[in-house]
């Protein structure tokens, strides 16, 4: 894979720390390739003030996750509950995720929806 915006996510993780004091988690697992992602939100007034992850897995899981998390600060959680599978997808802007990759790319985006589940 050559150089692109999971790769350098990947090597540079943003927000990638174990956060039990976060008001929001939720966790997802890929069997099919033994990922595995928490995902940690604290909000404030309808709003991410925090988003944080931790996990392991490939590459494309844990580069993902770092995008999504970064992509999630900041946004309301009202935006941030209409997201699609499409959308998390579109957050790795210059690589297109062949269809076999994409249950890694999602990992993190699924534990986003387990923590909104356990939000609501
Ligand atoms: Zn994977």
């Amino acid at each position: 894979m050559s150089d692109n915006v999971i790769m350098t996510n990947w090597r540079e993780p943003f927000h990638r720390a174990h956060r039990p004091e976060a008001e929001f988690h939720g966790r997802a697992v890929s069997t099919a390739c033994g990922d595995e992602i928490d995902l940690y939100l604290d909000t404030e007034d309808g709003v991410v003030t925090d988003a944080f992850f931790e996990g392991d897995g490939c590459i494309v899981c844990l580069g993902m996750a770092s995008l999504l998390v970064r992509y999630l600060e900041g946004r309301s959680v009202e935006e941030v509950r209409e997201m699609t599978e499409p959308d998390a997808l579109k957050l790795a802007t210059d690589v297109a995720i062949e269809s076999r990759r994409q249950g890694c790319a999602l990992v993190a985006f699924k534990a986003l929806g387990e923590a909104l589940r356990s939000a609501s």
